[in-house]
């Protein structure tokens, strides 16, 4: 633990969703300029869209969606694309990004059934966590990303004046969020699974957002659940009582995992047989090694707090192909995945565990919500 920072925290305490973005997209505004580029670049390298401006149709074609699921995480993107000076495409780029490269570009010619994507697989992913018990429940996960990405990783801390909210989300600058605890007691994990199902979905930043808008875990996966998607994704939902593991790809979603009382990992392959059919994982993916890295190191270390989750998340066990990822120096290729940052959530004392970059050289800096302990839980 370290008293300075390492990972940069944004504060927004705006009430009104379009004013809150306005203000993310300003104060992080040549940061998320960079990124957009970034990643409209690579989703011109890795998806079948054929140059920027079908990019950016596609990308285009998921704003009515978001209008239509959610209107104020769609106008708190449009603030953010405001506030940085950029069109809302651009930042749907940003957001949508590992999905968005596996949507097929005939859904520029209009909606498609059963098409298939052809974009090529991500060989990176994240390594998420759950553990129960004494100092417990605990949730975190790690985020591996194109290496590139990793200047870019933020803590976005949304607490608006009026209103009892409070969200400390694990983000990128201009994302909505992407990981994330909220004063309700409520935490979200995601692990990216490539889909061969993909369509024009809501932006999956924003359903991480309407996530941890809901009271508890179980009515945050009937939210999953109805929510129409982009590609695939393995979300870890958890309250601090209940816990759901579901899996998604762009047209499927299976409960795959359940039950507070028990450990739970995920990476990024599905467990579930008939996803398995709407999957494919990177030939260079190190999903299957990281899974069994990560069950040794569990039944190894048996992590009991959010400092013991931590460390398991910053292993360099089997470097560089470890739980904290270097693919990218074994590759050479600064495109190529690594561990960009983690978030370790405390469910049962809000707090918050973040850094960027790697495990081992960066140390956690702790953040707290304000407005814990919830009040109450609403459990149906
Ligand atoms: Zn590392």
């Amino acid at each position: 633990m370290t008293d300075q920072p390492t990972i940069e925290l944004g504060l927004f305490e705006e009430d009104q969703p379009r004013a809150r973005g306005e203000s993310h997209g300003e104060r992080w505004r040549e940061a998320i300029h960079e990124l957009a580029e970034l990643r409209i670049d690579l989703t011109v390298a890795k998806s079948a869209m054929r140059d920027r401006d079908e990019v950016l149709a596609v990308a285009r074609l998921h704003l009515p969606v978001l209008a239509a699921y959610d209107r104020d995480l769609h106008e708190e993107l449009l603030g953010i694309a405001r506030g940085a000076a950029l069109s809302p495409e651009q930042i749907v780029v940003l957001n949508h990004y590992t999905d968005l490269r596996d949507v097929p570009r005939e859904v520029l010619a209009g909606p498609i059934a059963g098409g298939e994507g052809r974009g090529a697989p991500e060989d990176g992913g994240c390594t998420a966590i759950y553990l129960p018990g004494r100092g417990a429940p605990v949730l975190g996960q790690t985020w591996d990303m194109h290496g590139t990405a990793a200047p870019y990783v933020r803590v976005l801390h949304i607490r608006p004046r009026g209103g009892a909210d409070e969200l400390l989300c694990f983000t990128l600058a201009g994302c909505l969020g992407m990981t994330g605890l909220s004063a309700r007691g409520l935490g979200v994990t995601i692990n990216n699974l490539t889909s061969t199902d993909a369509q024009v979905g809501v932006v999956w930043p924003a359903l991480v957002r309407a996530l941890l808008r809901e009271p508890n875990a179980a009515t945050a996966r009937d939210r999953l659940f109805a929510t129409p998607l982009s590609s695939g994704h393995h979300y870890m939902i958890a309250d601090g009582r209940d816990f759901y593991g579901v899996e998604t790809s762009g047209r499927l979603k299976v409960l795959t995992q359940q039950g507070g009382r028990a450990a739970h990992l995920h990476t990024n392959h599905c467990f579930d047989p008939v996803l398995r059919r709407h999957e494919r994982v990177a030939r260079t993916s190190t999903t299957f090694r990281r899974m069994e890295l990560a069950s040794t190191l569990y039944v190894q270390q048996r992590p009991r707090d959010a400092e013991g989750l931590w460390s398991l998340l910053s292993s360099h066990e089997g470097y560089p192909r470890s739980i904290c990822s270097h693919v990218d120096d074994a590759q050479g290729d600064p495109s190529a995945s690594r561990t960009c940052g983690r978030m370790v959530m405390d469910l049962s004392g809000g707090r918050v565990l973040a850094g960027a970059g790697c495990g081992q050289e960066v140390p956690a800096s702790v953040f707290t919500l304000d407005r814990w302990p919830p009040i109450t839980h609403d459990h149906d």
